[in-house]
Formats: C-alpha cells, structure tokens, sequence
C-alpha cells in the first residue's frame, strides 16, 4: 500500500520529511533532501523503525525521488533518531554516510561494547552521582541476568568524516561544517553558504529571466552568491539538528566515555557552539525538530539566557553540599521527580553533572573535600 507523506518543499532545491519517532513525543525528526548535480543527499535519516522506513521512501517519493538514487547522508550526530535508518539507506542506495570524528567513535564504540561492561560502567558512575540503592539494584540485576541488550548496536559506521569549518564534497552546492559540540561531542550545524530562495534569488527567477530558468538557479549556486534578501535579511541557511531548536533546549549531559576520563565541559562547549551559529546569522534555521524559524541570534540569546538562569538557580541549590543525584531531585523539570521514568532520571543526573561541571569551571563551586559520594557546594 501506497503510503502518503506531507513533506515541505522549503525552495533552492531543500526538502524536508517528517519520519516519525515511536512513542516519543518529541514526534517526529525533520530529514532533510539536499538536492546536487550528483543526486538527492539526506541531512539526518530518522529512527530505525519500519514505519519511519516507509515515511522515509514515501517522502523521497513525494520529493520526487527514491530511496536508491540516494547519493550522501549527513549526520548531524549520532543519537537513533538522527542516524537510525543511515544503514538502510546505503544498503538500498549505495550512499556514503558522513559524520564528525566524535560521534563516529561513539558509533564505534557502542557497536563493540560488551552489554554487562557497559552496565558497570553505568553503576559506577551512578554510585558516584549518590544514587540511592533501590536506582542501583534493577541494574545490578539486569548485569546478574545476562540478558542486557544495548541500544545502537546496528548503527552504521560512516564511510566518510565531516571535517569543521571545511565545505563538504557536494557537486553544485556550497554546505559548510560548522562543530557544535555539546548535545554530543561531535555534533555539526550545517550551513548552506547560497541566497536564500525567498529573498529573490536562486530558485525564483524574476520577471525578465524566466528564459533560463534552472540555468539561473545554477549560476547562483556557483558563484556562491551571499547577497542578502529584503525580506530575510542574514546568510544563507543552517540545518542546526538538536544544536538550536525553536522551542526546545537540547539535553545537555555529560560526554559519557568508559575509556576516557578527560574532565570535558559539555554545557560550556554547547554555550560557546550557540554564539558560534549566532555569528552565522543564517537568513533561516532548519531544525531536525518541531519548525524551520528565522532570527537565529534572538534564539540563541534566549537560550543563553536559560541556562545563565538555569546555572543561577543550581548555585542557590548549592549554599547546601548536595550530590549530583541529590541536585538532579531538587532541579526544576517539566514533571516532579517522582513521575521521571527510570531512564530519565539517569539523563537528568547527567545532566545536573553537566551544570555542576560548568559551576566548578567557572569557579563558582567545588568538590567538598573527602565527601563520598562527592558532594558539591557554591563557593
Ligand atoms: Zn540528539
Ligand atoms: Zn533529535
């Protein structure tokens, strides 16, 4: 049966297709068409889920296209609902999988990982947030059966690196990486360095030029014209995956790594990657979720002023020492502690990990010396 799906032809050759997420209400992951002389490139390809499959080659369809005359896909990182499908996709296409040195690793590394080393791991690192002992058993138990199945274990290994700040091999087209390291260490904007098509170039032909319609288009796209329209002032257009969202801030956690223990600052970097794409000024933002938007500085502002709120908040926590697991519980979330899902409360002490980090670096609180589980106060 034939399956319909609405998707957005956003002008300039860039489509979007919303691939559902099962039982999540995040909804949907917004997957890019980038058409280039050699054939559609996909920005992001969606979870892993025959339905999202059957979205997926439906909307290739409705582009215009199909699955097999797939040429390149993008990752903007690694997370299942970005880079689930990527595998079938080149099995049905023969495409080569792109993604930033960082997340590919993690790729790498979850494919290889041992299920009972990785719930050590996870307990351990629990342990030392102050987990309390009914949060530790189910995994103690989970490790004890022998049955633990790891998520992303059939995730593909790209074939190709996308490398910061360099143009990607694209026939046709001007994309630029830009590293937006935070969400995940290897997180990556990317930026379409050509006029937007509502500002009166591009795809459009004006009155006068309609003899040569695509040529124009075409001549457009080599020359990299950057001049910015009337109606949408800024450069270009950056598909920003989780990195900037029009309601939704990204989770910021900690990078977890079982053989690195580098003390990185996760919410620093995702601070200094938003003014990064705010510099940018896109003309339009394309999000991996909810909307595209326009005025990617007033977002980020936004941003950056939720998590200056959001750090001062957890300083006022900290005038008492508290565990991450102990701030995590005393943290503002959209639902009380006791409704978190078990699954959830592990990302929100990460993420409280990720905010404590960020106060330690700035100088603004410490490790009580000798506390274990290690304790945190404001200094
Ligand atoms: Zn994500
Ligand atoms: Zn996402």
């Amino acid at each position: 049966m034939a399956q319909v799906t609405r998707v957005t032809d956003h002008g300039g050759g860039v489509w979007s297709i919303p691939v559902p997420i099962p039982d999540n209400p995040l909804g949907h992951t917004l997957v890019h068409l980038l058409d280039t002389d050699r054939g559609p490139v996909l920005i992001d390809t969606g979870w892993d889920d025959p339905t999202a499959w059957d979205t997926l080659t439906a909307g290739l369809a409705a582009c215009g296209t199909s699955v097999s005359d797939v040429h390149g896909v993008l990752i903007t990182h690694h997370h299942p609902d970005h880079h689930g499908l990527s595998a079938q996709v080149r099995e049905a296409s023969g495409a080569w999988i792109a993604m930033h040195a960082a997340d590919a690793q993690i790729v790498r590394r979850t494919r290889e990982a041992d299920p009972a080393s990785w719930l050590e791991y996870l307990e351990e690192k629990l342990t030392a947030a102050g987990a309390p002992e009914e949060h530790l058993a189910p995994l103690r138990a989970t490790r004890a059966s022998g049955r633990a199945g790891l998520p992303g274990r059939r995730a593909a290994l790209p074939d190709r690196e996308i490398v910061p700040g360099e143009l990607l091999d694209l026939a046709g087209r001007r994309l630029r990486a830009i590293w937006t390291p935070g969400h995940t260490p290897g997180h990556v904007c990317l930026h379409l360095e050509e006029a937007h098509p509502a500002a009166g170039e591009g795809a459009h032909p004006t009155a006068g030029e309609g003899a040569h319609p695509t040529a124009g288009e075409g001549a457009d796209r080599a020359a990299g014209r950057r001049m910015p329209g009337p109606r949408m002032p800024g450069h270009g257009r950056l598909f920003s995956g989780d990195h900037l969202l029009p309601e939704i801030t990204p989770h910021i956690g900690l990078y977890e790594d079982p053989d690195d223990a580098t003390v990185t600052d996760p919410l620093g970097d995702y601070l200094d990657s938003l003014e990064r794409v705010a510099a940018l000024a896109p003309a339009e933002v394309l999000p991996a979720h909810q909307y595209a938007f326009t005025d990617a500085p007033a977002r980020v502002r936004a941003l950056l002023r939720h998590h200056e709120e959001r750090l001062a908040g957890l300083l006022a926590l900290l005038a008492t020492p508290l565990t991450p697991w102990r701030l995590a519980e005393a943290m503002e979330w959209n639902r009380p502690w006791e409704l978190i899902p078990y699954g959830s409360r592990n990302i929100a002490v990460s993420e409280a990990e990720a905010h404590v980090r960020r106060l330690v670096k700035l100088g603004r609180a410490e490790a009580v010396p000798g506390s274990d589980p290690v304790m945190y106060q404001a200094i």
